[in-house]
């Protein structure tokens, strides 16, 4: 077994891990392919670590301690029409800890003196955006000062030409639903000049709590710009255009926190964030500057069509902001290609988006738009969003997180996910989404534990609590990061990886082998394969544990793309390559069998890696092939020797995040069992039965108390030799399960 002794001896240059990975010896009989194997297998709990030492809450930041978050998006026609007294007292009474209001950037709701930030058109004069902070306070809420400064109007266009963004050919860029509006330049003055002074005029005014910016910096994409000087900055969408922009968001971000802290120390800038994996910012410097993660992810949309969506980003959120505040907003009014801007959506969709905020560790945040007839010519959200809040509200000490239990991390490859572009044999947008997706339903079907590893933060003191982690074709990745990988794995981590990870370099430049090549015992023997007409197989050559379950046939599913390997030693699967799928009297292998491998195993004291060279999540996502969901489970299986840090068994298809809590853990259950988790929306609740709980707790801890927070209940428990086990006998959409311990 290799330690970091025989390791440091033998030097880092010769990589000695690569020759101590031996490939997998066979488990068993190759002629044992019965389906009872790959059932029924006995998960190991392993014990959770020690609690966390108490801490006093009282000296956290005040918005560490905020709860609930609430906002109806105001208008241009608002103030003609908005009753403030009744938009106050609903949030109240809806248990809101603090209230978005608008003074915004493209038009004023208060008697603004900053050139170009004209007054709304209904605004007559009125003081609208300081009678809703008065209103807010005199109830208790805080505030935080909206402002939108991506678009403005011809008079500012015409004096400040340099403020605009640019086409190609010079002309400005317009909103494309009023094209009176131009898209203004986050390089520019307008930012540099502007915004500052609606934060100072606001600040000077007002008795604001911070400032938030909505429409910049931009989701889930990269601005193009052609201005005087955006065309002097590398192209858009390139690994150096990336740096330019991460540069100037810190500069800005950071300029007007600055500004904002000018009157009060514990204000604080943040700006509009979302796109989950996707993201624009870079998501690990965001996360070490920014006070606030506003995840503007607000429903499904026909992008990100699973239901998961909102915990999806609330994992993304926890993996960059080491325990500070975060939340998702949740649109109370209909999202989605369709969009209804000032009508409710169906509560059951409405619901499971604010489940998923508080399961996975966010704060809640519901948000309506526009307020006609007083408080909305539909009213049907307000109940909705009350009743949710107000239960919520019994339950903060269980439903805020310290820390997750997850012993799982899945490597998020920001740049991976930005800037490449996929293979070249299937250019798409849309590659690294799919491939995110295939890989979290493939999670979320096996109930395994894990939380998001960005591809920045891969230091031992933070990767070292999980037992695996899983690399969904990273292909981007630095020699740096390539090394950090291989230090995970010499202290006893597991891998698996797949497809074009590592392939290419943090600048998106081919590498001519893997970068991991030593590390995953592969070599690259062509460029990429892709599909035309019946993809490749991979044809069992002998048994093994991550092949279990499978029985009455010699190959499986390949991938939709692969990258050749040279040969290994004793390989699993190979590649039958992909032949004709029409005319069917073509449709048979010319070549039956290969040397080619369809996945590589090693092993080497207790780290197990597994590489798939084809894009095996995504191609799982765009088929819902079960072999390929078993394969994935049975290798996730292996890598981790099926070791849980919490084991929930029952029928259903369920997300669960387990953390522990200040009274003690929460294990959450999120019921997607629905015929539209796929495709929206939520119409109604499917509800699953007996869902059996298990976990192994440190030995010193004491469980006083195990309750349903949604069902509003008590369980009996056992508590024998240190497992705790319990049973959830129903769950309709969500249900928590809070333990309290001594
Ligand atoms: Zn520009």
């Amino acid at each position: 077994m290799l330690n970091r002794r025989t390791f440091l001896k033998n030097g880092a240059a010769t990589f000695p891990l690569a020759a101590a990975l031996k490939a997998v010896q066979p488990a068993r009989s190759a002629e044992i392919f019965d389906d009872a194997a790959g059932a029924g297998v006995i998960p190991k709990l392993v014990p959770l670590p020690p609690r966390l030492t108490p801490f006093d809450s009282a000296a956290l930041p005040w918005q560490q301690k905020v709860h609930r978050v609430g906002q109806s998006n105001m208008t241009e026609h608002d103030p003609a029409v908005m009753n403030v007294e009744e938009w106050a007292d609903y949030w109240r009474s809806a248990r809101a800890d603090v209230l978005f209001i608008s003074v915004t950037g493209i038009l004023a709701f208060y008697p603004s003196k900053v050139p170009f930030h004209r007054p709304g058109k209904f605004l007559n004069g009125r003081d609208f955006f300081g009678e809703c902070v008065a209103a807010a306070k005199k109830r208790g809420m805080r505030c935080v000062a909206r402002m939108s400064p991506d678009l403005n109007w011809p008079d500012a266009l015409e004096a400040h030409p340099e403020w605009a963004m640019r086409h190609p050919d010079g002309s400005p860029q317009f909103s494309g639903e009023d094209p009176r509006l131009f898209r203004t330049c986050m390089f520019s003055t307008y930012m540099d000049d502007y915004v500052p002074a609606i934060i100072r005029e606001v600040n000077s005014l007002y008795d604001v709590d911070c400032f938030y910016t909505n429409g910049w910096p931009p989701l889930g994409s990269l601005p193009n710009c052609h201005c005087a000087i955006c065309s002097k900055l590398p192209p858009s969408n390139t690994p150096a255009y990336w740096g330019a922009f991460n540069d100037r968001l810190l500069q800005l971000w950071q300029k007007y926190d600055a500004i904002a802290k000018e009157k009060k120390p514990d204000s604080f800038f943040f700006a509009n964030l979302g796109g989950n994996v996707h993201a624009g910012p870079n998501l690990d410097r965001l996360g070490k500057t920014a006070a606030w993660f506003q995840g503007d992810n607000q429903g499904r949309t026909s992008d990100d069509p699973a239901i998961w969506g909102c915990a999806l980003q609330g994992r993304v959120c926890h993996a960059v902001m080491d325990g500070k505040f975060a939340t998702n907003i949740t649109a109370a009014y209909s999202t989605g290609s369709v969009r209804w801007r000032n009508l409710s959506k169906n509560p059951a969709e409405a619901n499971m988006w604010m489940n998923e905020t508080l399961a996975s560790g966010l704060a809640l945040y519901y948000h309506f738009i526009g307020s006609e007839a007083g408080l909305g010519e539909d009213r049907r959200w307000q109940k909705v969003g009350a009743d949710y809040f107000q239960w919520a509200s019994k339950h903060d000490a269980h439903l805020k997180p310290r820390r997750s239990l997850a012993n799982i991390g899945v490597v998020i490859g920001q740049s991976t996910q930005l800037l490449y572009p996929g293979p070249a044999v299937a250019h798409s947008h849309e590659y690294m989404r799919e491939t995110t997706h295939g890989l979290y339903e493939a999670l979320l079907a096996g109930r395994f534990a894990f939380d998001f590893v960005h591809e920045d933060r891969l230091e031992p003191e933070r990767i070292s609590k999980y037992r695996a982690l899983l690399l969904p074709n990273i292909a981007m990745l630095s020699d740096r990061k390539c090394d950090q990988i291989r230090a995970y794995v010499r202290s006893g981590g597991s891998l698996m990886a797949s497809f074009e990870t590592s392939l290419y370099d943090e600048n998106l430049n081919l590498r001519a082998d893997f970068g991991l090549a030593d590390l995953l015992g592969i070599s690259k023997a062509g460029e990429v394969v892709g599909t035309n007409g019946n993809a490749y197989y991979g044809r069992i050559e002998r048994s093994h544990p991550i092949l279990a379950g499978f029985s009455n046939t010699n190959w499986l599913p390949g991938s939709q793309n692969r990258v050749p390997l040279k040969p290994v030693p004793d390989p699993v699967l190979t590649v039958v390559p992909g032949f004709v799928q029409y005319p069917p009297e073509l449709a048979y292998p010319s070549v039956p069998r290969t040397n080619e491998p369809a996945v590589v195993l090693r092993e080497a004291g207790s780290s197990r890696i597994a590489y798939f060279p084809g894009d095996i999540e995504r191609t799982f996502w765009l088929t819902g092939h079960g072999d390929l969901l078993r394969l994935l489970h049975n290798t996730i299986g292996w890598i981790t020797r099926d070791e849980r840090i919490v084991h929930v068994e029952g029928d259903g298809f369920l997300e669960i995040f387990a953390w522990e809590t200040t009274p003690g853990y929460a294990v959450h259950l999120l019921n997607y069992t629905n015929p539209n988790s796929h495709h929206g929306w939520l119409r109604s609740v499917y509800p699953v039965t007996t869902q059996n709980v298990s976990m192994r707790l440190p030995d010193t801890v004491k469980v006083t108390a195990v309750e349903l927070l949604r069902a509003g209940r008590s369980l009996p428990f056992q508590l024998d030799a240190g497992v705790l086990r319990f049973a959830v006998p129903r769950v309709e959409d969500y249900d928590v399960a809070a333990i309290t311990v001594s």
